[in-house]
C-alpha cells in the first residue's frame, strides 16, 4: 500500500512538474494554483487521498495488532512467572484507570439486559463472565478510549462551534404542527419533551427528511420530524440492531470492517461504557431502554459466510422494551415449533433431506401428493385463463447466460460444469429459455399477449450454510409464466395476473397485501416507457379493488413490479408471487415484434416453499383437497376386513388418498382415535353401510359408499376448506 502510494505520489509530482515544464515553455511564468487540475489529476488526487487514510487505517490497526500480541505473550509469561504476576496486573490496571471515568459510573444501569429472561444458572455463568470479560480489561480498550476520547473532543468543538452559530429553524411534524428549534443545538428527543415526556420516554427513534437520525444528534436545517415509537417496523429495526450491539466485540473484526470497508474520510462509531462499535447507527440512546433480552439459538458461521474464512459463533437474540412482549414473543415462537413444516414433514411422512444432495428436497408418496396436487390446481387455472404451459431444457451453453445478462450478475448462484468445449449450467430461471422459444420464430401482433407457462425444474447454488428446510432450497419448481405483450396491453395482463392471485389465495384462505415498486434511481430503458407502464399498473391495481401501497424507487433497474404478501394463520407475512414488468430482456435477446414487454409472473412462486407454508398456515391439518391422508376405511370387526380392503381400492381408484387400517390386533376405537392424531379427513367406519366421521369427530352418521363417495368428490371438487363440517 505504501508503495503505491508513494509511486502515485510520484507520478502526481512528476505529471506537475511536466505541465510546469511545457507551461514555463509557453507562457515564460506559471501560476502555480491554475496548474494542478484536470480531470484525471483530480482523480489521482482524490484516489490518493483515499488511500492516505486507508494507509492510516492500516498502520493503526496494525500497531493495535501488534499491542494484541504483546499483551498476549505478557499473558503466557505472567502464567509461567506467578511473582511477576501482581506487579504487571498493577501496571495494565494503572494505566486502565487512566481515562477519566471509571467504568462502573460509565455503564448504564440497565446494562444487563438478559436478567429477565435468564435462568439462574445462565445468570450465575454470566456475573461470573461478566467478571472475567471486564476485569481486567483487554489491552485494546484503554488505548481505543484514548483515541476515541481525543476525537470526542474534536467532533465536540466543532459541534460548539456549529452551535455558537445555530440560527432558528423551523421542524415540520406529521400532524401538521411546526415547532421553532435551533440548528445544531435542539435534538429530535428535546422537542419530544416538549411536547410529552411519555413521548420523548416511548420513542425509539426519530425520522428526520426522511432519514432515521440518533434521537439525541442535533438538527441541522428545517426539516421534518417523525418519532417513531416500537410499533414502527423501522424503530423495530434500529432496536434490533442496537441490541445486537450489546451481544460481544471482536477488535480484530473490527480492524477488519474498518481496513476493507471503510473508504470514506471520516466514519461514525458509538460508545457504551469501554465499547467503542464502528456503526453507521442510528441506534437507541441508551441500553437502559433494552428491558427484555433473550438469547435463544447459536451456531456456527464463518466471516461474511465464505468458508475459506475464520469460524465464528452466530448467537441469535431477541429484545423488547417490556418483558410482556417477550412472554407473548415467545408464546409465539412455541405455537411457530409446533407449527413448523420441518416437524410436520417428518411425522406425517410427507419429505426429508439428505446429506448427500443438501438443499434438495426428496418428496415421499404423500409428499409428492401435495406437490402435484398444488401444481394441477394451477394448471386447471391455465387453461381456463389462456395460459399455455411448455417444456425447457435445463441445462444451456454459457451464452445463453451471457445474453440474459445471469453470467455476468448472476454466476455464483449458478451451477456450471464443462461439456465438450463449453462451460453450460442448470438454469436458475426459466425466462431466457422462454426467450428463446419467443424468438425461434418470426411473430406477428396477433400472437400477443402470449402467455407461456412452464413447471421447469430450477437450480440455484444457496451457501449450504443458508439452506433450511423447504424455505431455503437449491432445487426447486415454480408455478413460472412469462407473458410477452405489447405495451398497451400491460393494463389487462395486469389486472388477469391479479384476479388470477385472489382466486389461488382465497381458496388457500390467505389475505394479501400489494405493493407497487416503481423506477429505481439506477434504472435501464427509456423514462417514458416507465411512466407509461407504471400508470398502467397503477390503473390495474386501483381497478382490482384491494389497497395498496407504493414503494417509490423500489423496482427492479429493468422494470417497475408488484409484490405481494401473504398473510398466514398465525399472522406472519410471507412473498410468494410476484408480478415483475420487464423491459431490458426483450432488448437483450433482440424479441421483435415491436419489442413485446415481458412480465414474469408466479403466484405460489416457488412450490417447495409454498408448501412449508401451507404446512405452518394449516399446522398439519391439511383440507380435503390438498390432503395426503383423505379417507381411512376402518372395519368394525375382522370378518368385514375383506370388504374393507375392497372399499379403499374403489376410493383409491377414484383419486382418493385412501387407507384401510386392518389391524387386527387394534380395537375399533384406538383406530379412528390414531387416524385421527394422522390427520385423516374422514374416517369411515365400515359395517354394511359406512359410518362417517372426521378428524374432529364429528359424527355424521351412516351412508352408503356410493353416497359417501359422491358427497367426497363434490368436495374435493370445489376445494373447499372446511369439508369435514360441510359434509
Ligand atoms: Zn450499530
Ligand atoms: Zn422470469
Amino acid at each position: 500500500m505504501a508503495a503505491r502510494l508513494s509511486a502515485q505520489e510520484e507520478q502526481i509530482e512528476a505529471l506537475s512538474r511536466e505541465i510546469l515544464r511545457l507551461r514555463d515553455g509557453l507562457t515564460g511564468g506559471f501560476d502555480f494554483s491554475t496548474l494542478a487540475s484536470g480531470p484525471s489529476l483530480d482523480a489521482l488526487r482524490a484516489e490518493n487521498e483515499k488511500l492516505q487514510y486507508r494507509l492510516l487505517h492500516l498502520r493503526r490497526s496494525l500497531r493495535a495488532e501488534q499491542e494484541l500480541e504483546e499483551h498476549s505473550h505478557n499473558q503466557n509469561q505472567r502464567t509461567s512467572k506467578p511473582d511477576q504476576n501482581q506487579n504487571q496486573r498493577t501496571n495494565t490496571q494503572k494505566s486502565q484507570s487512566k481515562p477519566e471515568e471509571p467504568k462502573e459510573k460509565n455503564r448504564p444501569k440497565n446494562a444487563a439486559p438478559s436478567r429477565s429472561s435468564a435462568s439462574d444458572v445462565q445468570e450465575k455463568n454470566k456475573k461470573e463472565k461478566v467478571k472475567a470479560e471486564l476485569n481486567p480489561w483487554p489491552a485494546f480498550v484503554s488505548g481505543r478510549l484514548q483515541v476515541y476520547e481525543r476525537l470526542k473532543k474534536e467532533s465536540d468543538a466543532l459541534l460548539a462551534e456549529r452551535a455558537a452559530g445555530g440560527h432558528s429553524i423551523s421542524v415540520q411534524l406529521p400532524d401538521g404542527q411546526t415547532l421553532k428549534a435551533t440548528a445544531w443545538v435542539s435534538s429530535p428527543y428535546q422537542l419530544a419533551c416538549a411536547i410529552s415526556q411519555a413521548l420523548a420516554d416511548s420513542c425509539v427513534i426519530a425520522r428526520v427528511n426522511g432519514e432515521l437520525w440518533d434521537l439525541d444528534r442535533p438538527l441541522e436545517t428545517d426539516c421534518s420530524l417523525e418519532l417513531l415509537r416500537f410499533a414502527h417496523e423501522d424503530a423495530q429495526a434500529v432496536y434490533w440492531h442496537s441490541s445486537a450491539h450489546i451481544l460481544g466485540e471482536y477488535n480484530k473484526f473490527k480492524c477488519r470492517i474498518l481496513n476493507e470497508k471503510v473508504s470514506t474520510p471520516t466514519t461514525t462509531v458509538y460508545r457504551c461504557g469501554p465499547l467503542i462499535d464502528l456503526c453507521r447507527g442510528p441506534h437507541v440512546r441508551h441500553t437502559g431502554k433494552i428491558k427484555a433480552l433473550k438469547i435463544y439459538k447459536n451456531s456456527s458461521t464463518y466471516w461474511e459466510g465464505r468458508s475459506d474464512m475464520e469460524t465464528l459463533q452466530r448467537i441469535y437474540g431477541i429484545s423488547f422494551p417490556d418483558s410482556k412482549m417477550l412472554k407473548e414473543w415467545e408464546r409465539f415462537q412455541e405455537e411457530a415449533k409446533n407449527r413448523d413444516h420441518r416437524k410436520i414433514g417428518k411425522d406425517q411422512e410427507l419429505f426429508f433431506f439428505h446429506d448427500l444432495s443438501p438443499g434438495s428436497c426428496f418428496f415421499l408418496p404423500r409428499g409428492a401428493y401435495i406437490y402435484n396436487t398444488l401444481t394441477e390446481f394451477i394448471r386447471e387455472e391455465y387453461s381456463r385463463r389462456g395460459f399455455q404451459e411448455v417444456a425447457s431444457p435445463n441445462i444451456y451453453n454459457g451464452k445463453l447466460w451471457e445474453t440474459s445478462g445471469h453470467w455476468q450478475h448472476y454466476s455464483e448462484n449458478m451451477f456450471s460444469f464443462p461439456v465438450e468445449q463449453d462451460v453450460f449450467a442448470l438454469k436458475p430461471m426459466n425466462c431466457p429459455g422462454h426467450c428463446l422459444m419467443f424468438g425461434h420464430r418470426p411473430r406477428s401482433w396477433r400472437e400477443l399477449p402470449l402467455r407461456l407457462a412452464d413447471f421447469g425444474v430450477l437450480h440455484r447454488n444457496e451457501l449450504s450454510g443458508t439452506l433450511t428446510g423447504l424455505t431455503r432450497v437449491r432445487r426447486f419448481q415454480q408455478d413460472d409464466a412469462h407473458i410477452f405483450c405489447t405495451m398497451d396491453q400491460i393494463e389487462s395482463e395486469m389486472k388477469g395476473c391479479l384476479d388470477f392471485l385472489r382466486c389461488v389465495y382465497d381458496v388457500f384462505g390467505f389475505s394479501f397485501q400489494l405493493h407497487l415498486s416503481t423506477r429505481p434511481e439506477k434504472f435501464l430503458g427509456d423514462i417514458a416507457v416507465w411512466n407509461q407502464a407504471e400508470k398502467q399498473l397503477e390503473n390495474s391495481l386501483n381497478e382490482f379493488g384491494e389497497p395498496w401501497k407504493l414503494n417509490p424507487g423500489d423496482g427492479a433497474f429493468y422494470g417497475p413490479k408488484i409484490d405481494i404478501k401473504i398473510k398466514d394463520a398465525i399472522g406472519r407475512y410471507h412473498q410468494c408471487a410476484t408480478i415483475q414488468l420487464d423491459f431490458q430482456l426483450p432488448v437483450r435477446f433482440n424479441l421483435t415484434y415491436d419489442r413485446p414487454v415481458i412480465i414474469h409472473r408466479a403466484i405460489l412462486g416457488s412450490v417447495e416453499r409454498m408448501i412449508a407454508i401451507l404446512t405452518e398456515n394449516y399446522a398439519g391439518k391439511w383440507p380435503l383437497w390438498l390432503s395426503p391422508r383423505q379417507v381411512m376405511l376402518v372395519p368394525v370387526n375382522p370378518s368385514l376386513e375383506e370388504y374393507a380392503k375392497q372399499v379403499c381400492e374403489r376410493f383409491v381408484e377414484a383419486g382418493f388418498m385412501a387407507d384401510a387400517d386392518l389391524d387386527s390386533g387394534c380395537l375399533l376405537n384406538k383406530k379412528i382415535r390414531s387416524a385421527q392424531l394422522a390427520q385423516y379427513n374422514f374416517i369411515l367406519g365400515k359395517q354394511r353401510a359406512v359410518n362417517v366421521r372426521t378428524r374432529d369427530n364429528k359424527v355424521h352418521g351412516e351412508q352408503s359408499v356410493e353416497e359417501v363417495m359422491q358427497r367426497l368428490m363434490l368436495l374435493r371438487l370445489s376445494r373447499c376448506r372446511c369439508a369435514e363440517e360441510d359434509f
